[in-house]
């Protein structure tokens, strides 16, 4: 690509706000600039809002659900607050369960741990890697990547359909795993419309919102899914917890995720020498250990920050930016957006692209090192749906990092801009 494809480049970024906080870099070509760093995707700067109700409180901080004292009673409190704000920000029913966890990644292996033992799961092979391995043990059926979302509801419907009956005569348990909005496209998939096949099919479905919560509301009795999953580092709170909020049921009746003091209720030793253990049937069952209360504080802390800024105002701003931003890169001939669902499919502020004639990698070092802006390459921890959008050799080894490609061959990866209208 000639320099002044890599002008135009940074031309796309330059008219937009900078985002997040304001951090001065040096730039290899001399002087310096103020580095926009575009990846939300992988972790929005937290909030000021957040960080100033951490400071607040880190003062006063104690361990939870295991004191009479007064900070430990104040922690217990603000811990379970959160666990209500986390509640009303996904609208859960009355019973759901809210449990907190350390990101999607363990939100999702945790649900892989409490699905019953016969249960057959069904994933895209166009998720991310959080939601597309925690299933291994599970009898997996993995789908083929859909050209449209009413593609992926009618290839949902037929795997569901095709499912093998069990010796009794009726359907096993089931299990769908969904993105909400793609970490490769952007892209937003067909939740509710999923939700409802899976239900008729007698299949329950688990929402993987680590895209999508940063950007929309998230109804779980709207989209009347039954888990939902998400990451407190990239819907504006700092790194470190998750959620994961649904139906009490399997999760009551699995074992703890991990064991360990507070997921057990009373423990007694057997008259054959061993020890029994009663656990608890809350949400304290999964959260063995002391748990990350300024995590959960500061989720809370962000969706509170976001309700309050409305979703309304959020989503608007950030087509806003999405439109310039597709609109700058269609002025590069040599970009081509990498897309599942087509130009005109609702999406997030994530936008992955190539440029011909470049490997992406150092496209990416070039746009950070020389105009200071900050992006992603690789195949974003989503390498079949990459490969699949880049038409390359499946058996291409491409790593989560960057997989280089020589001087004029096919990009074996992509470049990827995310932002979002939080900050
Ligand atoms: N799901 C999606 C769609 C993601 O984009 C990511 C992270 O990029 C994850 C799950 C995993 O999130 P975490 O790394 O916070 O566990």
């Amino acid at each position: 690509m000639s320099v002044s494809t890599a002008a135009s480049a940074q031309s796309v970024c330059a008219p937009l706000p900078v985002l997040g906080r304001d951090v001065t870099v040096p730039l290899v070509t001399g002087g310096e600039v103020t580095y926009a760093a575009l990846d939300y995707a992988a972790s929005a700067p937290a909030l000021q809002r957040v960080w100033d109700d951490v400071a607040a409180y880190a003062p006063y901080y104690g361990s939870v659900h295991r004191g009479a004292g007064y900070l430990s009673q104040l922690s217990t409190d603000l811990f379970e607050n959160a666990r209500r704000t986390v509640a009303e920000f996904l609208d859960c029913r009355a019973d759901d369960q809210v449990i907190f966890t350390r990101s999607t990644t363990d939100s999702l292996n945790l649900l892989a741990r409490a699905i019953p033992a016969d249960c057959q799961v069904f994933v895209f092979e166009t998720e991310h890697h959080a939601s597309l391995l925690p299933w291994q043990d599970a009898r997996v059926t993995y789908l083929n990547a859909p050209r449209t979302p009413q593609q992926a509801v009618e290839t949902l419907e037929r795997a569901l359909a095709d499912r093998t009956v069990s010796i009794e005569g009726g359907y096993g348990p089931a299990l769908v795993c969904v993105t909400g909005a793609s970490n490769v496209t952007g892209e937003l998939w067909p939740v509710r419309e999923l939700a409802a096949a899976a239900h008729a099919h007698g299949a329950r479905i688990v929402l993987d919102a680590a895209q999508l919560a940063p950007h929309h509301p998230v109804s779980i009795q709207d989209l009347d899914v039954d888990w939902v999953a998400f990451s407190g580092h990239k819907l504006y709170a700092p790194f470190g917890s998750g959620v994961l909020a649904g139906r009490a049921d399997w999760l009551v009746a699995a074992e703890p995720y991990l064991a360990g003091g507070g997921a057990s209720r009373k423990v007694t030793r057997r008259e054959d020498g061993g020890v029994a253990v009663q656990w608890h049937e809350t949400a304290a069952r999964h959260e063995a250990g002391s748990p990350n209360v300024i995590g959960a504080y500061s989720i809370a802390s962000a969706c509170k920050a976001l309700t309050e800024a409305g979703f309304d105002t959020l989503v608007a701003r950030e087509q806003h930016l999405i439109t310039q931003v597709r609109e700058g890169l269609a002025e590069v001939p040599e970009v081509r957006i990498l897309s599942l669902f087509g130009d005109d499919a609702p999406r997030v502020g994530v936008i992955s692209f190539v440029v011909d004639g470049w490997n992406s990698s150092h496209f990416a070092a070039a746009l950070s090192a020389e105009y200071g802006i900050g992006v992603r390459d690789g195949l974003f921890c989503a390498h079949p749906l990459v490969r699949t959008l880049l038409g390359s050799d499946p058996q291409i080894q491409g790593e989560c990092g960057a997989p280089e490609a020589a001087p004029g061959e096919k990009s074996l990866n992509a470049i990827r801009v995310s932002f979002g209208a939080g900050t």
